[in-house]
């Protein structure tokens, strides 16, 4: 046995070169030219430290191969670019990710691309949204921020009756808990920025689903925008993804503390975690998440007064945005803000939006400490406002 096969490292390695030493019978130099088994090139084509988070990424997902972006925007951008062009239609969770609502309503128009925000909780109003041009339905389950679920087989059964390929955000659920290609998705779709990074120290996106739907995506999306996995990104993420099934069993007990003792607590007006009977889709939930996660959302009512003494005054907690990693974050949405800024919801897509959390959201993403920690801290902001 050679000394170096002896001696592999037990850890990710991390390959940071640009370029790699090729022959002119290998690969050529156009995208266009790339094939499957072409050898490494240009790290903005493909990087072994890379390609290791693609495969692994692939494994969890049960997907033939993955990609890697170097944001979960990036991935999405990806996905609405390459299967969308000037009349087509997409259809759209009218509540999700706020970039991606954003990107969608006041960018992919100016491409000539037709979108529909609906209510993909109800399979019946995406049925209704179907037109002869739609190509992608787009969903995000459980969705950011207010946790409302989406059946993906039912989608899936409506978007192969119309001949559109379904893209599945599933930032929130992780693969642990759900594997939307074994539910009819065309693709999944990560932020790594969250659970799967987990430690909140590298931004980074990716797409799993079927090699040969994923080599143009490699070309178009990848090599032409450009918006490649830096190798040290895909190094931390590497080293999350060694600890995240530990990670979400501890995420799922300690949303499950903070959700009941929420939900108990008498200032609280709503609380939702899918792992929690209360929840209007806890049935979907447990047919489609093996883990229910470490999110948490509940409203006050007008949650401005509270949202500012936490921020001023949490110490177990994190007043910021993202989600995901070991520490516990705290944010407060207003309704009236996000729905005219983000979402532009309609009268009755509004009044559904207020209907389930009021006035404001706060979401909590129940990091990894001691949940007797988390409920004191919790208790601590609620009877002072
Ligand atoms: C964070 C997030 C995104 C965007 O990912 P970035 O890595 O921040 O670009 C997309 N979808 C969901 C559900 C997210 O939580």
């Amino acid at each position: 046995m050679a000394k170096d096969e002896k001696s592999r490292a037990v850890s990710p390695e991390i390959v940071t070169a640009t370029s790699f030493h090729t022959h002119p019978d290998l690969i050529g130099f156009s995208a266009n030219d790339l094939t499957s088994d072409a050898p490494y090139f240009y790290t903005r084509w493909s990087n072994p430290t890379v390609a290791a988070l693609e495969e692994k990424l692939a494994q969890l997902e049960g997907g033939e191969a993955g990609l890697c972006f170097a944001s979960g925007m990036a991935a999405i951008s990806a996905v609405f670019l390459t299967q969308l062009a000037a009349g087509d239609h997409l259809i759209l969770s009218e509540v999700c990710y706020a970039g991606v609502a954003e990107l969608a309503i006041d960018i992919l128009p100016k491409f000539g691309i037709a979108v529909s925000p609906v209510d993909t909780g109800d399979p019946a109003e995406v049925a209704a949204a179907v037109r002869p041009e739609t190509r992608l339905i787009h969903v995000e389950t459980p969705a950011n921020p207010i946790l409302k679920l989406t059946d993906i087989a039912a989608m899936s059964a409506i978007a192969k009756s119309c001949g559109a390929k379904l893209s599945v955000d599933s930032t929130l659920a992780t693969p642990l808990a759900t594997r939307p290609l074994a539910l009819g998705a065309d693709f999944v779709i990560h932020s790594l920025s969250k659970y799967l990074c987990g430690h909140g120290d590298a931004i980074g996106g990716a797409i799993v689903g079927d090699a040969a739907a994923l080599m143009p995506l490699r070309k178009e999306a990848l090599i032409h925008h450009g918006a490649c996995l830096s190798p040290f990104a895909a190094w931390l993420i590497l080293r999350g993804l060694e600890t995240l099934e530990a990670r979400m069993m501890v995420h799922e007990r300690n949303a499950g503390v903070v959700a009941r003792f929420l939900e108990s607590h008498p200032r609280v007006e709503k609380t939702y975690w899918p792992g929690m009977a209360s929840h209007p889709q806890h049935d979907l939930a447990r047919r489609q998440m093996a883990n229910f996660s470490g999110m948490v959302t509940f409203s006050v009512g007008d949650g401005l007064d509270l949202a500012r003494h936490i921020a001023d005054s949490a110490a177990t907690f994190s007043y910021a945005v993202s989600l995901g990693k070991t520490k516990s974050l705290i944010f407060y949405t207003a309704t009236a803000d996000i729905v005219s800024s983000s979402y532009r919801l309609q009268p009755k897509a509004l009044a559904r939006y207020e209907d389930w959390i009021g006035p404001g959201a706060f979401r909590v993403s129940v990091g990894l400490e001691d949940p007797v920690l988390l409920i004191d801290e919790l208790g601590r902001f609620l009877d002072k406002v």
